[in-house]
């Protein structure tokens, strides 16, 4: 019986993808795989997507170490930058390209150009590193502030460790709405910060993408939408054009009858106000599926939607088929993905699918078409 298993389209991938370039057609397209691809697994949707991509955005340099090892020879970018001279060393060496976002991180390049000077390393004996400066236009999370920015340029240009001309990024807090005031802001802030700079802008992740043609510069860095989930609480992917990469089924392990008034699962919280039959599915939260599912959040048996009764357990799930329910023990059924979008589920449990699809526990098997 296939318990706990995440089906991985990769054709979606590149479908996923080619949507998305009907948005941003011109631009260098970066995608996010970090978190293990978004829980999709990181080598092989970086194997998928490395002939149609500019390269692969990850948020920990043992994310990029993976990559490169396994033969991924795009260019692979630390989104969040290094935090030792010895990381720094690995990104010059490997030629990763790197964010730097904070004065420590501008003190470090600075302290490994010093030393690549002194050591008389200087005439290429490693390639330049390429740079992207953070700029912070009101995320408030990561990035130099716009006073910051003149003099971190300043203090880049004269290391001959840092490839000329810089590149210049930042991110969006809110691009999933269309239209609002405070992206308008951040988007003229970041303009007028980079102006006459000939290095390449990047602002625009999925949401930026779909929602923002004016974001868009040289580069995207979509994340989310590559694996056919919507960035936009509101909207399901599909609605975007966008087909899910993952589909998470498992099987039903019993199916029993339950009389009305009865009693279901820990705390005993739910109680059948009918005769009714449930099914057990082999799913639960050491799978990743979030113990907070409340009840009657969907699952789809048979091509029906049924609800979650009762409290979801370790490596079990509740649900009620129904009182005249023909399904069987060994039966597929599907927690998100082809059928039911992960953006419905998480609507029903207060999240959104990156969650979803990103806390994936190792148990789960994954199976790659
Ligand atoms: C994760 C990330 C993205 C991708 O965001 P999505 O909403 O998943 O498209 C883009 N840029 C940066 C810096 C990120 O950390």
């Amino acid at each position: 019986m296939k318990l706990a298993t995440a089906l991985i389209d990769t054709a979606a991938l590149t479908h996923n993808v080619n949507v998305i370039r009907q948005y941003a057609a011109d631009q260098d397209i970066w995608i996010m795989v970090k978190a293990n691809a978004y829980g999709h697994g990181i080598l092989p949707v970086a194997e998928a997507l490395a002939p149609v991509v500019t390269g692969f955005g990850v948020a920990r340099i043992d994310e990029a170490l993976l990559l490169s090892q396994q033969k991924i020879t795009k260019p692979i970018l630390l989104l969040e930058g290094y935090f030792s001279l010895a990381e720094l060393e690995q990104t010059a060496q490997c030629q990763f390209q790197t964010v730097v976002h904070s004065i420590e991180q501008l003190a470090l390049i600075e302290q490994y150009n010093a030393q690549q000077k002194s050591a008389g390393l200087d005439n290429g004996s490693t390639a330049p590193i390429s740079v992207w400066v953070k700029i912070d236009t009101g995320m408030h999370r990561l990035g130099f502030l716009p006073e910051q920015i003149s003099e971190v340029i300043e203090r880049l240009s004269l290391c001959e460790c840092v490839a000329k001309p810089l590149n210049f990024m930042s991110h969006f807090s809110s691009a999933d709405e269309k239209d609002g005031d405070f992206t308008k802001a951040q988007i003229s802030l970041f303009e007028q910060l980079t102006k006459g700079f000939i290095g390449k802008k990047s602002i625009a992740a999925s949401s930026g993408c779909f929602n923002w043609p004016t974001s868009h510069y040289d580069a995207v860095r979509p994340g989310i939408s590559v694996y056919g989930i919507s960035p936009m609480e509101a909207l399901n992917g599909q609605e975007l054009g966008l087909k899910p990469v993952m589909t998470m089924t498992s099987s039903l392990i019993a199916v029993r009858d339950v009389a009305k008034g009865g009693k279901v699962g820990y705390g005993a919280n739910w109680q059948a106000k009918t005769d009714t039959r449930l099914g057990v599915v082999a799913m639960g939260y050491g799978d990743g599926y979030p113990r907070l599912a409340p009840t009657g959040t969907p699952m789809l048996v048979n091509g029906r939607k049924v609800p979650i009764v009762g409290r979801v357990s370790m490596d079990m799930i509740t649900v009620d088929l129904g009182p005249n329910a023909t399904d069987k023990v060994g039966d597929e059924v599907i927690l998100w993905g082809e059928g039911l979008p992960v953006e419905e589920v998480a609507r029903h449990i207060g999240t959104i699918g990156y969650e979803l699809v990103t806390q994936i526990m190792p148990r789960v098997k994954y199976i790659y078409s």
